[in-house]
This record gives structure tokens, sequence and C-alpha cells, in this order.
């Protein structure tokens, strides 16, 4: 039963979103830009974002060399350019958008850790040749030399490839920071609310069709109970977080195995994630749960490779979900006449969230 003033003002918008991570809230403020007379409001399950965007690891990167080599392998040159420039210029968006000092941007730069001693300057150089288009200088190269400074054990870690361009965010002050800009832009944001179903007119929250001109799905993993035929799978990443350390001297990004591995500083703490690939199979899952196994084995990574000769406790662990599909390309399309989807956002969707926002706000207005 509705009030005459909730039909007049609280349920019909221009556009609704569903989903308040970085692609919806994205969306939402790039869909204001272009037309800041349209009523926009976000529908969000959680009482806070609940799949990836606040429980994630803060690399702004693009991929790592060896992550970008498998990609180039499984995509072709083009395709793997294409992510990189893609994930580059959502960077740009976001740290225009939001200000770096909002962002707790630090470009500390990015470490590759190589575990045997095979020459790989060439397959660098190679690489540097193709991202030549998109920065113009030479990205990967060589920092073995650093290596002493970091106190990893030798006997695991033998190179080091450094990339200047990867940075770090504080991922929650970019959640707070996009929702603040959001609500500041006239954009109303429904937590605890999730959409059960879509209708010809718009969406049934709890008891109430809430109606739209036109409906965009940024529930990424989750997208399968809106949209049973859409092609993607989720993914869980485990995470933890230390106590801080000591003269801790660990300051950047880092990641190993094909980016399936990730550590990086925050102030003099360790965060360390990632692991997917020792149970793919129970990873597969929308569930927020800790993962028993890779979390042990996260925390045997961290005391072997990492941190071997610095004691340290664990202060935190978490998982998030992430979505992911036969490449490694998001899904934007339109499902109707009314209805606009954009998922399936990977391992490296803080990059991408604000480029496909953009993307998606363009589809859905035309
Ligand atoms: C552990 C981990 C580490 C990561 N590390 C990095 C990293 O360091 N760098 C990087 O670039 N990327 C990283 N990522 C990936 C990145 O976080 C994601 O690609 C990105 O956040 C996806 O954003 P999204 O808005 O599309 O999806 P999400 O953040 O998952 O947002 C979807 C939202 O939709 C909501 N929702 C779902 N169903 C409904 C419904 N029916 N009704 C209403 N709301 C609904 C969910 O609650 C959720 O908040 C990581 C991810 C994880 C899990």
């Amino acid at each position: 039963m509705l009030s005459f003033w909730e039909k007049e003002s609280l349920i019909t918008y221009d556009i609704i979103i569903i989903g308040a991570g970085i692609t919806g809230l994205s969306s939402a403020i790039s869909i204001l830009e272009k037309n800041p007379k349209l009523s926009v409001a976000i529908f969000e399950a959680g009482i806070l974002p609940s799949g990836a965007s606040t429980r994630n690891a803060g690399f702004a990167c693009f991929g790592s060399l060896s992550e970008l080599m498998s990609d180039e392998k499984s995509l072709g040159t083009d395709k793997m350019l294409q992510l990189v420039q893609d994930r580059w210029e959502g960077l740009r968006i976001l740290r225009e958008r939001l200000g770096d000092d909002n962002l707790e941007f630090f470009q500390l730069g990015g470490y590759e850790l190589v575990f045997d001693s095979i020459n790989f300057e060439e397959n660098a150089q190679l690489m540097n040749q193709k991202l030549n288009t998109i920065f113009n200088t030479s990205v990967f190269r060589n920092a073995t030399s650093e290596l002493k400074n970091f106190g990893f054990n030798k006997k695991y870690v033998k190179q080091l490839i450094y990339n200047p361009y990867e940075g770090q965010i504080h991922t929650g002050k970019m959640m707070k920071a996009l929702a603040n800009k959001a609500t500041c832009m006239g954009i109303t944001i429904y937590t605890n609310s999730r959409v059960k179903s879509l209708t010809p007119k718009g969406v049934i929250v709890g008891e109430v069709e809430f109606k739209s001109n036109q409906t965009l799905i940024c529930t990424n993993a989750f997208t399968k109970s809106l949209l049973p035929k859409l092609l993607l799978k989720p993914g869980r990443g485990q995470v933890c977080i230390t106590k801080p350390i000591k003269n801790l001297n660990i300051k950047g990004i880092f990641h190993y195995d094909e980016g399936y591995y990730y550590f990086r500083n925050i102030d003099n703490r360790i965060l360390f994630g990632g692991g997917r690939n020792q149970d793919f199979q129970n990873e597969e899952s929308t569930e927020i749960k800790i993962n028993d196994k890779i979390q042990i084995h996260l925390i045997d990574e961290l005391k072997s490779k990492i941190l071997p000769s610095t004691p340290f406790e664990i202060d935190l662990q978490w998982s998030g979900i992430m979505a992911f599909g036969d490449d490694k390309f998001p899904i934007l399309k339109r499902v109707n006449e009314r209805t606009v989807v954009a998922a399936k956002l990977g391992g490296i969707g803080i990059a991408l969230g604000s480029k496909l926002g953009k993307a998606a706000a363009e589809l859905t207005l035309n």
C-alpha cells in the first residue's frame, strides 16, 4: 500500500541502477554528468556494497608482465593492448573524478616477483615495444638489484620486474568518495535493498515496484539472479592483512604467478591476497566466506617467501566476489529496449570500473 506522496516522489525515476559497486556508482555519476536533469536511483542489496568493490586489494594496476604475456597468448596482441588501454583510461577517469588525495592514491610503482632465473629481458623489451603506443616509454624494467631492499626469501625470489606506472589506493576511501559524489549530484542510493526481479516497467524491491524508463544492471558476479542466461561465473578472492609491523621496508604493490598472488603495504601493514588457483572449484561461489585452505596457504606464502625473517600476526581475513568469463573483457550490452547490463569486471576492476561506467551511461542514454 503506497501513499500519494510515495507514488508522487519516491517510486519513479528516469533511470534505476542495480548495484552500488564501482560500476554502478561510476555509471550513475557519468549519467548525471551527461544530463544533470535526470532522476537516478541506485538499489544496493547490502547495507554496504557487498561484492568486490569494498573488499579488494586497492591495486591501481593494468597487468604484470607475466599476466600480459598470458593474456597475449590467449587473446592476441590487439586485444591484450585494448585491455591495457581500457584499464589505463579507467584509472585516469577515476583519479580525475575523485582526486588523488581523496583516493589516497600513491604511485609507488609495482614489482613482479620472479621465482626462476630465466632471462625475461627479451620478453620485457618485446612487451615494452607493444605498450609504447599507450605509454610512449618503457614500462617494464629489471629491478633485481633492488631485491636486497625488501627482505624476501632469496631461495624463492630470484628476480624482480619493476613497473613505475602502478599505484595503490585506499579502497574504502575511494568507495566513500564515489558514494559522496553521487549523493551530492542528487543520486538516491537505497541500501539493504535487493532487487528481486525485473518487470516490464522497472524492478521489484521487497513488495514494491519501482518504475524507470531505463534500468542498468551493475551486479557483476551476482547478475545471473536477474539475467540467468548471461555468460559469466563468480570467482571468490581471499585476502588477509597483518597487524602493524615495525620497520616494514616493503612499499608499493607486488604480484606474482600471473597476478594470482598479490601483496602491498598499507602504512606499516602487509595486505596479502589471492591463491584462487589453489581451489578454483570451491571459489566459484557468490557466498562471502573464508576458505580456510586458501587462507592457511596465504599465511604460509607470507612466512616462507615474503616475510621470512619478520615475525607478523594476522589482524583480519575476508573475501570478496569477482566475475569471470571466457575472456577478460567486461560485458556491456543492451538486453532489451529498457534494460542494459554492465558486468564481469574480473580481477582488475578498479581500473575498468570508471571507463565501463562511462560507456554504460552512454548506452543507457541512447
Ligand atoms: C579480493 C579481491 C581483490 C581485488 N583486488 C583488486 C585490485 O587490487 N585491483 C583491481 O583493479 N581490482 C581488484 N579486484 C576486482 C575489483 O574489485 C572488481 O572487479 C570491481 O570492484 C567490480 O566492481 P562492480 O561494481 O562491477 O561489482 P561489485 O563491486 O561486486 O558490485 C556489485 C554490487 O551489486 C550488488 N548486488 C548484487 N545483486 C544485487 C541485487 N539483486 N539487487 C541489488 N544489488 C545487488 C552487490 O551487493 C554489489 O555491491 C579485486 C576483487 C576482489 C574480490
